[in-house]
């Protein structure tokens, strides 16, 4: 049983350096746009009430694709993203008065400064994102005293990922097995993990958002259910016939398929 859960964003670049410093054997992953806790309600419930997790760890990142949709739909006012992303990550912030702010400190710029200016206010919000998952935790967590949460942001420089080739072709979502290395994932589904982003919870019903995210944001049409081991085969049949039955909607043209060890 895992001890610790890493709530990371789904973001591909993120995959190897997971891979190497977090998948001990003792982890659950959970993975979704801006790695956000509330989104998971029902996968940390379970895990946390079930008395063998110790730690939570939270892990952002720089360059997160989930904040500059957040600072885009705030401080550029894009009122496009649909109801579900706005919902469920843009809302969190609407209280964050420094970024509600940002447009008006940004006017008048020339372009230089202006995208000086930006990077430093997304670092701010990535960093703010944090806190706020943590916090989350913390208080949801009040009636395990021995759950210590902690939360980081994850340079991607110092992690030499930022220029990794490829823009994200696929996403990998994973509702059944949360604790299987990355690289292993992406084996079975053939796909490069360096273009790979991978959403993981316990129930498929909570990666809706993100699966929106991935498809009307970065334009990803490969979604792959995956199955490390054939035991969990059954359940993968449901969650597509699930993601089926919305095919008519954002899902619409989108190709979905399980992918078997
Ligand atoms: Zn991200």
């Amino acid at each position: 049983m895992a001890k610790r859960i890493v709530l990371a964003c789904m973001d591909r670049r993120l995959n190897a350096h997971l891979d190497e410093n977090y998948n001990d054997g003792n982890t659950l992953f959970l993975r979704n746009a801006g790695a956000n806790a509330h989104c998971l309600l029902q996968s940390i419930g379970n895990a946390v009430n079930s008395g063998e997790i110790d730690s939570i760890v939270v892990l952002g990142h720089t360059d997160c694709g989930a904040m500059k949709v957040v600072f885009d739909a705030i401080v550029n006012r894009n009122g496009s993203y649909c109801n579900g992303i706005r919902d469920k990550i843009v809302n969190l912030f609407e209280d964050y008065g420094y970024l509600k702010h940002a447009g008006e400190r940004l006017q008048g710029l020339d372009p230089v400064q202006r995208s000086r200016a930006e990077a430093s206010v997304r670092r701010r919000l990535e960093k703010r994102n944090v806190d706020l998952q943590v916090g989350f935790l913390k208080g949801l967590t009040r009636s395990f005293p021995h759950v210590k949460v902690e939360g980081s942001l994850v340079d991607l420089k110092k992690i030499n990922a930022l220029n990794l080739t490829g823009n994200g072709r696929h996403a990998i979502v994973l509702s059944r097995e949360c604790g299987s290395r990355f690289d292993r994932m992406c084996s079975i589904a053939n796909t490069d993990p360096h273009e790979t982003y991978v959403l993981e919870s316990r129930d498929i019903k909570e990666t809706i958002t993100d699966l929106q995210l991935a498809v009307e944001v970065l334009h990803i049409r490969d979604i792959r259910l995956v199955a490390p081991d054939s035991a969990l085969k059954d359940g993968l049949a449901s969650d597509l016939e699930f993601l089926k039955g919305m095919s008519s909607g954002f899902l619409k043209g989108s190709d979905i398929a399980i992918a078997q060890a």
